[in-house]
């Protein structure tokens, strides 16, 4: 049985908003995570391209957690060539911190499309799968992923202690209905993201103006 149990949540995070701060925060709490590392990711393999630049996004990142206990920046991700795969990032972190259960966090949007996930059942057995509940979206019942949350399912946190890897816990946090891309049109088309996002953060983009420019 593992000492401790960590928080892995990777995204694109172009840019970090309030919506991935609570949900990290809440389940930090909730499930007595030992820390939440936030890993941005570089070539995401699922979706398109990133606007603002790793740099920039890693950047944003760090605003965001500074100072905030339990939260940790892994830029492990943006170290490596090619698409970022999760499989990849858990194999390298088990590989740090053997002793620690790992939690992979995701939205339930991003749960939906596990099965197409680069070796997902590698993936459930690195690390348990914490499922954010956000808004719109269902519990799936039906098909591969009703399947595989009726073989994995805790309805418990506590049964993530009991083993290392392989359960699904998932995990109702405060709606907010906040999301990057919002974001992003907001600043193009000459809106002020005030209060979606933490203030150095919103400071940081506009100084750099990576949501402004036509790309
Ligand atoms: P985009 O709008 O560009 O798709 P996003 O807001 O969904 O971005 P990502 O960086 O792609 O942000 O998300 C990283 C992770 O955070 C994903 O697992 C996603 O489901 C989750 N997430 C994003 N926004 C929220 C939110 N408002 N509440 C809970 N989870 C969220």
């Amino acid at each position: 049985m593992a000492d401790s149990v960590m928080g892995v949540f990777g995204g694109t995070f172009d840019p970090i908003h309030f919506g991935h701060l609570r949900t990290a925060h809440e389940l930090l709490k909730a499930l007595s995570l030992s820390e939440v590392r936030f890993l941005p990711c570089g070539l995401p393999p699922h979706r398109a391209r990133p606007v603002a630049s790793a740099p920039e996004r890693l950047a944003m990142v760090g605003v965001a957690l500074e100072g905030q206990q339990g939260f940790v920046l892994d830029d492990r991700e943006l170290e490596r060539d090619g698409p970022s795969y999760s499989v990849d990032t858990l194999e390298s972190l088990k590989q740090d911190f053997p002793d620690t259960a790992l939690c992979l966090i995701v939205g339930m949007d991003a749960f939906l499309g596990l099965p197409r996930w680069h070796r997902w059942q590698r993936i459930v057995e690195l690390a348990h799968i914490v499922v954010a509940h956000r808004p719109g979206w269902r519990v799936p019942y039906r098909g591969p992923l009703g399947e595989i949350l009726r073989e994995r399912r805790s309805r418990q946190p506590q049964e993530l202690r009991g083993v290392d890897a392989g359960r699904i816990y998932v995990h109702p946090v405060t709606q907010l209905e906040i999301s990057s891309t919002e974001i992003r049109d907001l600043i193009r088309s000459g809106n002020d993201p005030r209060f979606l996002l933490p203030e150095k953060v919103r400071e940081r983009i506009s100084q750099s103006g990576c949501y402004s420019r036509s790309h």
